[in-house]
């Protein structure tokens, strides 16, 4: 399949360069699909490795809670992609699946009704009793009444994505990898894209994608004035690892209030959530690493200026989830960190704006931005052939 689109990819469009600007991984996924495409790609990054949202993420591609439409085809062009790429560069790629754990009736009910969903069979969707989600995760032995599967939820590894990416794409002599290069000035001139960066390098590029993440300021602010997007924060944790490996991705039943999937459904029936989930919008989202640790999260910050201290009660209230659906004492956390991602805040699924012609920016995935990086990319390329 994989091998079908970059023939596709490179027979219509031009061969040209492409000056990738972000070392995350939307911009490591432009970098993958454009040297696919036969371009020649210089790919930088401010950094010596990247350390923002792409690295501190859950490394989840999350199918199941996708809006109906537009963006729940985009993810499963994405989960698509994800699975050929993960099948040729070692990122950890799974194809997990996901259980979405129902710890009342409400949310029991709530998940009955998201197997009738129209779209359900689409999205992978199974409903499991509690004893069916025992058999399958024994971790799982707490008190529950059952989960939603989706069979489509996959997981990549964080820790090592992006330089598992890299290391495939140095393969290609058409790849140079630039770290450590703030870029501060853009100029279009008639012989193509220039770009400068803090220490006087210079690079120009027939193309150029700017994939800054969560910077909106910076040399491209005047682009990025009045925009619909927005920073998000999350606070995360990791645990010791475990003993037992869990197979599934898990998020508890707070999740469906967030994922616009379930947006239909009786979420009014929902009881309400404890003080610290709500104020922080809170939900369960657990994937287990492949060194047994078990990456868990998330809380929601909107407002800025963002506080710079980890609170601790989201850890506890994390921890208290975990312990019933567990049936014991939840493991303790060992590390602690928090992450920025920019979010549109349009009806776009994320924000792209073109600021010359050949020239584009391309970030806002927000929450999802992992899961849909390589769909996204692979729309970049292919406005070029238009
Ligand atoms: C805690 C957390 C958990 C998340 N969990 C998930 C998840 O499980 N699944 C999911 O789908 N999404 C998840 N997301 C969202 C996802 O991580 C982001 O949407 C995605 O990583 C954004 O990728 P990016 O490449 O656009 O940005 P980033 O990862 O922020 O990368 C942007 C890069 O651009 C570089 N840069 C910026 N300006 C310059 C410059 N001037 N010159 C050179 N380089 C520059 C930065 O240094 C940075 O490395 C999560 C996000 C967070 C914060």
């Amino acid at each position: 399949m994989f091998a079908k689109l970059s023939k596709d990819l490179a027979k219509k469009g031009r061969s040209s360069s492409v000056i990738i600007v972000g070392g995350g991984i939307i911009g490591t996924m432009h970098a993958w699909l454009a040297l696919e495409a036969g371009h020649e790609v210089t790919h930088i990054e401010r950094d010596i490795l990247p350390r923002s949202a792409s690295v501190r993420n859950f490394g989840l591609v999350w199918v199941s809670g996708r809006e109906a439409g537009k963006e729940l085809d985009l993810a499963i062009r994405a989960r698509e992609l994800w699975g050929d790429i993960g099948s040729r560069a070692e990122i950890g790629f799974r194809a997990n699946g996901s259980l979405t754990i129902a710890t009342n009736e409400e949310e029991w009910a709530i998940l009955q009704e998201a197997i009738e969903m129209p779209d359900a069979k689409k999205r992978g969707f199974e409903l499991l009793t509690r004893d069916h989600v025992h058999s399958l995760e024994p971790v799982l032995a707490g008190d529950y009444f059952g989960a939603l599967r989706c069979t489509l939820d996959a997981a990549v590894e964080p820790p090592f994505l992006l330089a598992g990416l890299r290391r495939e794409m140095a393969k290609n002599s058409k790849y140079t990898w630039v770290p450590g290069c703030e870029i501060v000035k853009y100029k279009v001139r008639e012989s193509g894209h220039s770009v400068k960066s803090s220490d006087g390098q210079k690079f120009s590029a027939d193309r150029i994608v700017f994939v800054p993440g969560s910077e909106h300021k910076g040399f491209l602010a005047d682009y990025f004035e009045g925009a619909p997007i927005r920073r998000v924060r999350l606070q995360m944790g990791a645990t010791v690892p475990l003993a037992q490996r869990l197979s599934h991705s898990i998020a508890d039943g707070d999740s469906l209030r967030y994922y616009p999937a379930f947006k239909n459904l009786s979420l009014h029936t929902l009881p309400s959530q404890s003080e610290v989930a709500t104020a922080l919008k809170m939900q369960l989202l657990l994937v287990q690493r492949a060194d047994g640790s078990c990456t868990i999260g998330d809380t929601h910050e909107y407002d800025e200026p963002f506080d710079h201290e980890l609170a601790e009660a989201p850890y506890e209230h994390l921890r208290s989830v975990i312990t019933k659906i567990f049936g014991v004492e939840a493991p303790q956390i060992e590390r602690r960190w928090d992450g920025v991602y920019s979010q549109s805040t349009s009806k776009d699924i994320y924000f792209r704006k073109e600021i010359e012609p050949g020239a584009v920016i391309v970030t806002g995935g927000g929450g999802r931005g992992n899961s849909l990086a390589p769909a996204i990319a692979e729309e970049t390329i292919r406005s070029w052939q238009k």
